[in-house]
């Protein structure tokens, strides 16, 4: 067996979805929206499996999405992108990271990642040869501890992986934690590829900010977005790379090798959704944000300490509010089985689960408010 993709489990979000299933858990712990796919959209793709063609599209993806993908980025961010040259459509954000990592690492080089953090990451990063240097943040604030994420940076760093808006701890970066970042990439004459799945996914009157648009970055950033999250069809499986020509080309590489291309008429439907007017994107936020007050208040309302959500689809509860003594993998098993509501365990998202916080759970609130009503009526009945 390969020694180093043995060490990992079936993922967390498998393992938990499969409990809750078995159980008729209200499934709040893997990350997928319920009830938000936009009709026009789902129309569209309908359409286009219809219409046609179906066969290979154009490498890094069908010129409409590409053109929407820089008209997006023109009037979200001010970006200035070539469709020819510096977007690929690939199959999902994992895709996109699977190819950015196994393009611009050589064995050897250094990658450093803010913990807790998503968890394809390191398996991927570890098979490309990089050593990882891990930085953690802290609840509840999760503030950057910049002589620690500075102490990371080497002249063996290739690349920092930058998620923002950061899952599973729901933070936003502010822009001066972006700005110390484009400092450090600067000066160590790195990259940062940018997981930013969760870009309309900002609450309370923040935007989001690319690290790509701030000064000296655009040449030295790779932009990674996903239609399953702005579109709320996580199936779908579209997701895109924006970089400078130099960058982009040995994730095309990667890129060609791996999967090739996306089905034509998921993009074709994608091409579509982001070229409807641009305040339907913004609706997106501010339905979420709903929906994350109706759970943490509910949440609250039963004991837990709700830790602030300021983006994303997450929010993190501290399982000791209800009297829970056990682990957080305990708790996430123990509510599924007996109260039928499910979470995932904070501690999934670190490279040393011995090492993590225990009693933080992971709550999706992307859900329909009779699910989310449902869930803490629950664990009210139940706590
Ligand atoms: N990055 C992060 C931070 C995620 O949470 C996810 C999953 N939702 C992905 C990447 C993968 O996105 P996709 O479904 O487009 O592959
Ligand atoms: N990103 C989603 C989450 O964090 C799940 C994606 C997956 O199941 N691989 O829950």
């Amino acid at each position: 067996a390969n020694s180093i993709l043995s060490s990992y489990g079936t993922t967390i979000f498998t393992v938990m979805s499969k409990l809750a299933q078995d159980h008729g858990a209200v499934n709040l712990g893997q990350g997928f929206p319920e009830g938000l796919e936009p009709p026009a959209v789902l129309k569209a793709a309908a359409e286009a499996a219809e219409a046609g063609p179906h066969q290979y599209p154009p490498m890094t993806g069908i010129p409409a999405l590409r053109q929407a993908i820089v008209a997006h980025d023109r009037h979200f961010y001010g970006l200035d992108l070539d469709p020819e040259a510096e977007v690929m459509v690939t199959s999902g954000a994992t895709e996109a990271l699977a190819d950015c990592l196994f393009g611009l690492i050589e064995p050897g080089d250094e990658v450093v990642l803010i913990e807790p953090l998503y968890d394809s990451y390191l398996p991927i990063i570890r098979r490309a040869g990089g050593v990882p240097r891990m930085v953690r943040v802290e609840p509840p604030h999760w503030t950057l501890p910049r002589d620690d994420l500075a102490a990371a940076f080497s002249d063996k760093t290739k690349l920092i992986l930058l998620n923002s808006p950061m899952n599973p701890s729901a933070k936003v970066f502010d822009d001066d934690e972006l700005a110390f970042i484009a400092d450090l990439v600067i000066r160590h004459d790195a990259y940062a590829v940018c997981d930013e799945v969760y870009e309309h996914l900002v609450f309370d009157g923040r935007r989001h900010v690319p690290l790509m648009t701030l000064p000296g970055m655009r040449e030295r950033c790779v932009r990674i977005g996903s239609a399953g999250k702005t579109f709320s069809v996580t199936s779908w499986k579209v997701g895109y790379v924006v970089a400078a020509p130099a960058l982009l080309a040995p994730i095309a590489k990667t890129h060609q090798f791996l999967t090739f291309t996306t089905p034509t008429c998921l993009q074709s439907a994608v091409a579509f959704g982001l070229s409807q007017p641009p305040e339907v994107l913004d609706h997106l936020a501010m339905d979420m944000a709903a929906r994350r007050d109706r759970l943490a208040d509910g949440l609250r309302g039963i004991g837990f300490e709700v830790m602030p959500s300021a983006g994303t689809y997450f929010l993190t509860a501290d399982i000791r509010g209800v009297g829970f003594n056990g682990t957080d993998a305990d708790f996430c098993h123990h509510i599924t089985v007996e109260a039928g509501v499910t979470a995932v365990p904070f501690s999934a998202f670190y490279q040393d689960r011995a090492a993590a916080p225990s009693h933080y759970a992971r709550f999706c609130f992307a859900k329909l408010d009779s699910a989310l009503d449902e869930a803490v009526a629950r664990l009210g009945r139940h706590f």
